[in-house]
């Protein structure tokens, strides 16, 4: 790629990345993109999230330059010079007394985005199981939690009416709880792996694909048929720096390509879009693979009819 584009924050980045992008779908017949796992959010929780990952580098040494700090309207436009049909608004509450008011707002998101798929969220709290309800019966259709992050047990008492209203309605959920970037004390395969034992019907999209637990993952994703996984920022140059993708685990990788969707964490992160999908090119799985994470998977599971 030759040139550069100047985003608003007078920040430098590869020209070409949406004719990358068209490129791509083009070559495997692809009507569109289902990403997942992208990050929207209140204005100044957003700003919050930025602050953290500007503050990463100097104090690990593990730089994460955010290539999309843009306005809201300018990354809606940018996910749509992509090819992404869909996209999500994940957030999460890191404390009590925050869902219901980040809810409230990927509702009115939604609302005002219509490519953006309807989100919400969940801490162990009171009322916890009061609020998603209301969420699902108002069109919620993909929740995301995050264990390390609101670092709380997905054990916990408090959410077993939440995993049993989610199970019932198959409405899925990103969860973040493998052990990447940094372990939290619930994340891991074992927490999680509990509510599955009682809720084996729950819609799980292990965000991530469970980085560094890989294996683990696709061990539950194997033993139960509604456990999903999503690329989020594997297989990338910076991934596997940190923590590479096992060669030997190819194999099961190709076989659970039903189950494995496209997530970027866009606009969080610390390379170009086309990156991840370059990324997922290179394990060479095939177009039919490809075709599926990058769409298929997506489309299915959101029901969308058309591109
Ligand atoms: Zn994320």
């Amino acid at each position: 790629m030759c040139g550069v584009d100047e985003g608003r924050d007078g920040r430098k980045r590869p020209a070409g990345e949406g004719a990358w992008v068209r490129a791509f779908r083009e070559r495997y017949g692809l009507p569109g993109l289902v990403d997942v796992h992208t990050h929207f959010m209140p204005e100044r929780v957003l700003r919050k999230v930025w602050a953290y990952f500007d503050a990463v580098g100097p104090t690990t040494g593990l730089a994460w330059p955010i290539t999309y700090r843009e306005e809201e309207d300018r990354r809606v436009e940018l996910l749509r010079e992509f090819g992404v049909v869909r996209f999500t608004s994940m957030l999460y509450p890191h404390k009590a007394g925050m869902a219901r008011w980040l809810n409230g707002w990927a509702a009115d998101f939604a609302a005002r985005v219509p490519d953006c798929l309807h989100t919400a969220t969940f801490f162990p709290e009171e009322g916890v199981a009061g609020y998603v309800r209301e969420a699902v019966e108002g069109g919620a259709v993909v929740f995301k939690a995050h264990l390390q992050v609101g670092a709380y047990d997905p054990d916990d008492p408090l959410l077993e009416p939440v995993w049993g209203l989610l199970a019932e309605a198959g409405v899925p959920i990103v969860i973040h709880c493998g052990s990447g970037p940094a372990p939290g004390r619930h994340t891991g395969p074992e927490p999680i792996a509990r509510v599955l034992g009682r809720h084996p019907g729950l819609r799980l999209m292990v965000a991530h694909m469970g980085m560094p637990e890989y294996g683990d993952f696709l061990d539950l994703a194997e033993r139960y048929p509604e456990v999903r996984l999503d690329t989020t920022m594997a297989f990338t140059d910076f991934a596997e720096r940190l923590a590479p993708f096992p060669v030997e685990e190819r194999g099961r990788l190709r076989d659970l390509g039903g189950r494995i969707l496209l997530g970027s964490d866009f606009p969080n992160i610390p390379y170009g879009y086309p990156h991840q999908l370059e990324a997922l090119e290179r394990l060479e799985l095939g177009p039919d693979w490809l075709r599926a994470v990058c769409y298929g998977n997506g489309a299915g599971l959101f029901g969308l009819t058309s591109a």
